[in-house]
């Protein structure tokens, strides 16, 4: 009798971290299989193509996949540049997963992932079970496969978080939704500008993405006057607000920070702080923003939420997750990189051990392992399928080894979710959490990638 080929390990997305899993996975005879949702590697960053990341190429590709690439004649390009993420999808990811060939799949978008034969609530045998991925086809068809351990690496930019102050939809938010939009928009093109040029805009949030949109409109509003902008933040704005600066080791996040900076200074955006949105009226066609402590904001034309990014878990209802009740990220890692404390951007090197759950062979990594943690960087992924991969193939020495190194942002005391004025004042008089206490800060054991933090 034929013995029963082993099921693979199923990847879910293939973004930049899912692809570095096949790669390293194959690399250990752990055969992959990458099913993705999107027609294309890359699907979600290509939606943000329009946006320059602050990270160099040499911080953006895996070097195992660079390996793999390179008898394909595949050169990276300049390492001290950044590009955009249009330019990472079409000159690394898509080659990649070109070379990857049939063990991605496009078109196909997981539903629901089980242990065969078992809900979450079945103990018996559960371990030795493979799991079960329900899947849907770009045609509508259903398909079930089978699959001997789980990396879920869908990242979160498909659950962008609402205006509400509470985290739940602002009164009239939907009813709003014409006028209101949850990503950075390319205000190079036609349409966001006939959509933001001489208008009044309130934008949420106070992390890259609305510095990114800060800078930007007050890039439209030198060339058009009127274009106007009400920053609003739930916190106070610190010392730290716009990051590092000149001491960010990512020099175009440092920079990024300045331009928003100036864009304040400078009076094209006006900040509204400590602003907590509980509801959104239409007053004579425009919009009208309340908050909890009964503020009603001027009238704005514009909306742009930028409130963070949340992980869809509804797909993995039927497995035993250990998640952080605050992040939602994995139990061992929550600490780790929790924004409230680990405020310098050195986030502790991690890997299999942090990443594993109560579910045996099933990880969360990349993006959508930090949870609603608003610091992740590719390399930090890359580090994780490294030792992900060397888990699954039994390589515990080389699974718990740290093999990454971290930019810092150059901040003590606060890149992070500060929403209490007198919290953030008692953790900068502290000098910040794991800049002040580098005697726990486990230092990286590999040099920066050369050229990393020069754009
Ligand atoms: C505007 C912006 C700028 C950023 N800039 C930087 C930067 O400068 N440096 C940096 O290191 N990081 C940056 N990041 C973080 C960045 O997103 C990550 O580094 C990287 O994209 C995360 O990769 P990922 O593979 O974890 O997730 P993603 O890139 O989000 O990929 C997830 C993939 O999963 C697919 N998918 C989702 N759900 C399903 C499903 N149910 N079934 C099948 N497939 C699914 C998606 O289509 C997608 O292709 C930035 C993020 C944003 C949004």
């Amino acid at each position: 009798m034929e013995e029963a080929a082993t099921p693979p390990v199923v990847v879910i997305g293939a973004g930049p971290v899912g692809l570095a899993a096949a790669v390293h996975l194959a690399a250990r005879e752990q055969e992959p299989l990458v099913l993705e949702a999107g027609p294309g590697a890359g699907t979600a960053v290509r939606e943000w193509g329009h946006v320059r990341l602050f990270s160099p190429w040499a911080e953006l590709v895996d070097p195992a996949a660079e390996k793999l690439l390179a008898p394909t004649g595949w050169v990276r390009p300049d390492g001290a540049a950044c590009p955009s993420g249009a330019e990472w999808a079409e000159l690394y990811l898509q080659p990649l997963a070109d070379v990857l060939g049939e063990r991605v799949r496009y078109g196909t978008r997981v539903t629901g992932v089980s242990r065969a034969g078992r809900d979450r609530v079945v103990d018996a045998g559960r371990d030795e079970q493979p799991f079960t991925v329900h899947l849907v086809t770009a045609d509508g068809d259903e398909e079930r496969l089978t699959a001997r351990a789980v990396v879920d690496a869908s990242g979160t930019w498909s659950g962008p978080g609402p205006l509400g102050g509470d985290g739940l939809p602002a009164l009239g938010e939907r009813t709003a939704a014409d006028h209101i939009a949850y990503r950075v928009p390319d205000l190079k093109s036609p349409s966001a500008r006939a959509r933001y040029a001489g208008r009044r805009t309130a934008v949420l949030g106070s992390g890259a993405s609305a510095f990114t949109v800060l800078a930007g409109l007050a890039a439209l509003a030198k060339e058009h006057p009127g274009t106007h902008t009400t920053w609003i933040l739930r916190r106070s704005i610190g010392e730290d607000t716009f990051g590092g600066g000149e001491a960010d080791r990512l020099h175009a996040r440092g920079a990024l920070g300045l331009r928003a900076r100036a864009a304040v200074g400078d009076g094209y955006a006006e900040a509204v702080t400590g602003f907590r949105t509980t509801a959104v009226d239409r007053v004579d066609g425009q919009l009208v923003l309340s908050g909890e402590d009964g503020r009603r904001l001027e009238p704005v034309d514009e909306v742009i939420a930028l409130t963070g990014l949340r992980p869809d878990l509804s797909f993995l209802g039927e497995l035993r997750l250990g998640l952080d009740t605050r992040l939602q990220s994995p139990l061992e890692l929550a600490p780790l990189i929790d924004p409230n404390v680990h405020s310098c951007g050195t986030v502790y090197p991690h890997g299999a051990k942090e990443l594993g759950h109560p579910e045996s062979n099933l990880y969360l990594a990349g993006m959508k392992s930090y949870g609603r943690a608003p610091t992740f960087l590719a390399m930090t992924g890359y580090e994780q399928v490294r030792s992900i991969a060397a888990a699954l193939a039994g390589d515990r020495e080389a699974a718990e080894r740290v093999e990454l190194t971290l930019p810092e942002t150059g901040v003590c005391g606060g890149a992070g979710l500060f929403d209490d004025p007198d919290a953030q004042a008692e953790t900068e008089g502290a000098g910040g959490g794991c800049c002040a206490a580098p005697d726990t800060v486990q230092t990286a054991d590999v040099e920066a990638p050369a050229g990393a933090g020069g754009c």
